[in-house]
């Protein structure tokens, strides 16, 4: 099996971030899976800023999965 990246990591096991909300200072709980979240407070749309080898990585589909590559390629 090919070598994983680090970004792929990322997205094999989700980990949870504190992001706090640039509207209402809430905060919020963000999986390093999520592409986007609405702050539960004031509904403010957050991005966030995913750490993962889909945008560069030419092998990112096998790193990632199809499944998951397909709903975060999107983003662009
Ligand atoms: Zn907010
Ligand atoms: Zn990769």
């Amino acid at each position: 099996m090919r070598e994983q990246c680090s970004g792929a990591a990322n997205i094999k096991t989700p980990t949870l971030k504190i992001k706090k909300c640039p509207e209402c200072n809430a905060e919020i709980e963000v999986f390093s899976t999520d592409l986007e979240l609405k702050c539960g407070k004031c509904g403010f749309t957050i991005y966030n800023e995913l750490e993962s080898c889909i945008q560069w990585c030419k092998y990112a589909k096998e790193c990632v999965g199809e499944e998951v590559y397909q709903r975060l390629k999107k983003k662009d």
